[in-house]
């Protein structure tokens, strides 16, 4: 089959701010994949869970949706790395297009291609440890206090890897648990918060 006619199951694509981590503030295209079996209780982006048979675009679609001033391209889902991107990326790179991708790491990464990964870990089904050392950044969501341990955990793992460190606080507990997030970074500042202003702006 050729590359531009393979396909994946895609929930959704738009073109707005990246309200999250390192690169929060830049224009940036997202592609939303189908697909993830961690269920997290608070996951924001349930819809992508179910992998539906009618939303598969080849390639060659996803391609000639993405419009001309874009510089930036998000893979995110769901669970984009339950899916071989490599015939996407491939072509995205040639392209031009700056790559990064969102994944919780229990997956296989495959990194060619991709210009920054970011891990945001999960307690349900941990990274992958061979993908700690692929990572550029590594985001926690804080949702209570034992969340501080388990960013602790992580970061010791990914103490080779040089990566940015970011504690994002999940939406529906902002206002109580972001008090607790800014004093454990000024105690911890090799931590730097993430907030998801995407949501404050009310864009997608
Ligand atoms: Fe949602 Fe991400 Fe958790 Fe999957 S890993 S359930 S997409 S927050």
């Amino acid at each position: 089959m050729k590359i531009n006619n393979v396909s994946f199951p895609i929930k959704e694509t738009f073109y707005s701010i990246q309200g999250e981590g390192f690169f929060s503030g830049i224009a940036a295209y997202f592609i939303r994949f189908e697909g993830c079996n961690i269920q997290c209780d608070w996951c924001d982006t349930k819809s992508s869970w179910k992998i539906e048979k009618k939303d598969f675009l080849t390639v060659h679609q996803i391609i000639n949706n993405i419009n001309e001033k874009v510089k930036t391209i998000v893979i995110t889902g769901g669970e984009p790395m339950m899916w071989n991107l490599t015939p996407l990326t491939s072509i995205l790179k040639k392209k031009g297009y700056r790559i990064h991708v969102e994944t919780s790491g229990s997956y296989p990464i495959h990194e060619k291609d991709i210009d920054w990964i970011t891990i945001s870990p999960k307690k349900k089904k941990r990274p992958l440890k061979e993908n700690y050392k692929k990572m550029n950044e590594l985001k926690i969501i804080i949702c209570n206090d034992s969340d501080f341990s388990f960013a602790e955990e992580q970061a010791f793992y990914a103490k080779k890897s040089n990566c940015v460190l970011c504690l994002q606080p999940e939406w529906k507990n902002n206002i109580k648990i972001l008090p607790k997030i800014i004093s454990y970074i000024k105690n911890h500042p090799k931590w730097k918060i993430s907030l998801q202003i995407h949501k404050i702006l009310n864009i997608p």
